[in-house]
C-alpha cells in the first residue's frame, strides 16, 4: 500500500529500534538496509530506511538523505521522520543539523522539531538541556565516545553551529499544557522566522502530546520515541485505514540457528544460558580460525540437527577477546570471526534453516550482508528494541532476529525461538 510515513535512520540499530517501536501499534513496517536501487514496489504504510550516515563527510550524509527521501517520496509518503541518536550524536559540522536544514528544503517546509527524548530508556530533555538517566549528556559517559564527544547537554547550543537558520524551544512548562499550545508555541516560533526547534520531552505523555500537535508537519526528526504514538494518530484520524495490512507472523519451518558474534556482557550470559539448556554448541576462537580457516564449523554445522536450533558463537570473555587482539589485531579479529559465523548463515540456510538468531550489531551486518537480505519486514518483538523480522535470502522466507550488544534477557535465545 502506499506509504505514510517514510523515515530515515542514520545507523542501522536506530532503524530497527525505529521500525520496531512502530510496530508495537500493529502496523505493517518495513525496513530497507540502504536505498533500494529498485523503484517502490509492494511498499508499507510506515517505511525506514536504514542508512549508515552518523559519522560520515556532512555531504555524503546529505546527499544519502535526500536520495532516501526521493524514494520515500516515490512510495508515495508525505510525512517524513529523520531518526538519529537518543543522545544527539554529532558535532559541530553534523549530520544531524545538515540533514534537516537539506530534507526541509526538499520538502519546502519552513520548520521542523528535534525531539530525541526516550523516557523509557532515560533520556529526558529539559529546557532545551538533555540528560542520559540523572546526568547531562555531557556529564554522561557520551562525554567520551570516540567519534562523537558530546561535550554539551544543552540541545540549541549544540544544532546552532550545524545549521543556517534560526534555533529555537519548545519548553515544557508548554508542552505540559498538551498538543493545542504545543502547536501554537510551534506556530509563535515560526512568525519569529525560527526553523528549528527544540521540543522538552520528560515522560511518555509528553511525546503523545508532541506527536499529536505535530503529526502533519512534513517533517520530523528525533529518537525513535516521539514516532511512537503516530501510528495511533494516523489510525484514529482515518490516515491509515483500518483494514491497513498488520505486522504478518508467517508459519517458517522449525529448522533454526543462533550466531553470535557479541562479546558484550549480557551477550555471554545469554550463551551460557543455552548452553546450560543442553542444546548443541560450538565455540569458535579465533585465533583457530586464523591459523585453519572456518572448514571446521561448517562441518560441525553439517552433522547438526537445525530443529534442535544448534548455537555457533565466538562470544567470549574480555581477557580472551584481548588475547585474540593482541595476536592478530582487532580489526583482522572482529574480520575473521564475521567471515565465519557469516558463512555459517549462508551454510545453514542452504540445509533448510529458516529461523536465524544473530547476536552483535557488526555480526548482524555480516551476516545479512551474505544472505542478501535487504529488506526486513518487522514481527513481534522479543524484548524492548529486538523484533522478529521477516525477510528473503536465496528464494526462501525466512525470519530473522537481530540483537546487538547488551539488549534482551539472559534467556534472549529461547525466548527468541519460543516468540515465533
Ligand atoms: P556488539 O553488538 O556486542 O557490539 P558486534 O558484533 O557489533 O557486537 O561486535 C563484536 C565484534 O567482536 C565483531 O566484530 C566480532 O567479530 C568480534 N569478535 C567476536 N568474538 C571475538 C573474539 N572471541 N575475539 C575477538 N573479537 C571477537
Amino acid at each position: 500500500m502506499t506509504t505514510l510515513l517514510g523515515c530515515i535512520a542514520d545507523d542501522f540499530t536506530g532503524a530497527t529500534d525505529l521500525a520496531g517501536l512502530l510496530a508495537r501499534s500493529g502496523v505493517q513496517v518495513s525496513l530497507r538496509i540502504g536505498i533500494p536501487d529498485t523503484p517502490p514496489r509492494d511498499t508499507a504504510p510506515f517505511e525506514v530506511i536504514a542508512l549508515k550516515c552518523r559519522t560520515a563527510p556532512v555531504a555524503a550524509a546529505v546527499s544519502d538523505c535526500r536520495a532516501a527521501l526521493s524514494w520515500l517520496q516515490a512510495a508515495g509518503a508525505s510525512r517524513f521522520f529523520w531518526k538519529y541518536c537518543s543522545t544527539f550524536d554529532s558535532t559541530p559540522e553534523g549530520n544531524i543539523g545538515p540533514v534537516a536544514e537539506a530534507l526541509m528544503d526538499d520538502l519546502g517546509c519552513a520548520q521542523t522539531i528535534y525531539c530525541p527524548a526516550f523516557p523509557e530508556n532515560g533520556r529526558a530533555i529539559f529546557m532545551g538541556n538533555l540528560f542520559v538517566g540523572r546526568q547531562p549528556l555531557a556529564e554522561s559517559p557520551m562525554k567520551d565516545h570516540p567519534l562523537t564527544p558530546m561535550r554539551d547537554s544543552n540541545l540549541m547550543r549544540l544544532l546552532d553551529p550545524q545549521v543556517t537558520r534560526p534555533v529555537g524551544l519548545v519548553d515544557r512548562l508548554t508542552v505540559a499544557r498538551g498538543a493545542v499550545a504545543i502547536r501554537d508555541a510551534l506556530a509563535r516560533l515560526g512568525q519569529e522566522g525560527v526553523a528549528h526547534v527544540v521540543v522538552d520531552a520528560v515522560a511518555d505523555e509528553d511525546l503523545d502530546a508532541i506527536a499529536e500537535s505535530c503529526r502533519d508537519m512534513p517533517l520530523m526528526t528525533g529518537g525513535s520515541a516521539v514516532a511512537m504514538p503516530l501510528p495511533a494518530l494516523y489510525r484514529a484520524d482515518g490516515a491509515l485505514a483500518a483494514d491497513a495490512p498488520r505486522m504478518e507472523t508467517p508459519v517458517l519451518p522449525r529448522a533454526a540457528v543462533i550466531l553470535s558474534g557479541s562479546c558484550s556482557a549480557m551477550t555471554n550470559a545469554q550463551v551460557a544460558a543455552y548452553r546450560d539448556t543442553g542444546a548443541p554448541a560450538l565455540r569458535l576462537d579465533p585465533l583457530e580460525l586464523a591459523d585453519h580457516g572456518h572448514q571446521q564449523a561448517l562441518d560441525w554445522l553439517s552433522a547438526q540437527d537445525l530443529d534442535k536450533a544448534p548455537l555457533i558463537y565466538a562470544t567470549a570473555e574480555p581477557d580472551s577477546v584481548r588475547a585474540a587482539q593482541d595476536r592478530l589485531g582487532r580489526a583482522r579479529a572482529g574480520e575473521i570471526v564475521e567471515e565465519a559465523l557469516a558463512a555459517c548463515a549462508m551454510a545453514a540456510r542452504d540445509r533448510g534453516a529458516r529461523r536465524f538468531v544473530v547476536a552483535g550489531g557488526e555480526t548482524s551486518g555480516a551476516v545479512t550482508q551474505a544472505l542478501g537480505v535487504d529488506r526486513l519486514d518487522i514481527g513481534r518483538e522479543i524484548a524492548p528494541g529486538v523484533p522478529w523480522t521477516f525477510c528473503e535470502t536465496g528464494g526462501h522466507r525466512i525470519a530473522l532476529t537481530l540483537k546487538s550488544g547488551n539488549f534482551g534477557a539472559p534467556t534472549f535465545f529461547t525466548d527468541a525461538l519460543e516468540a515465533l
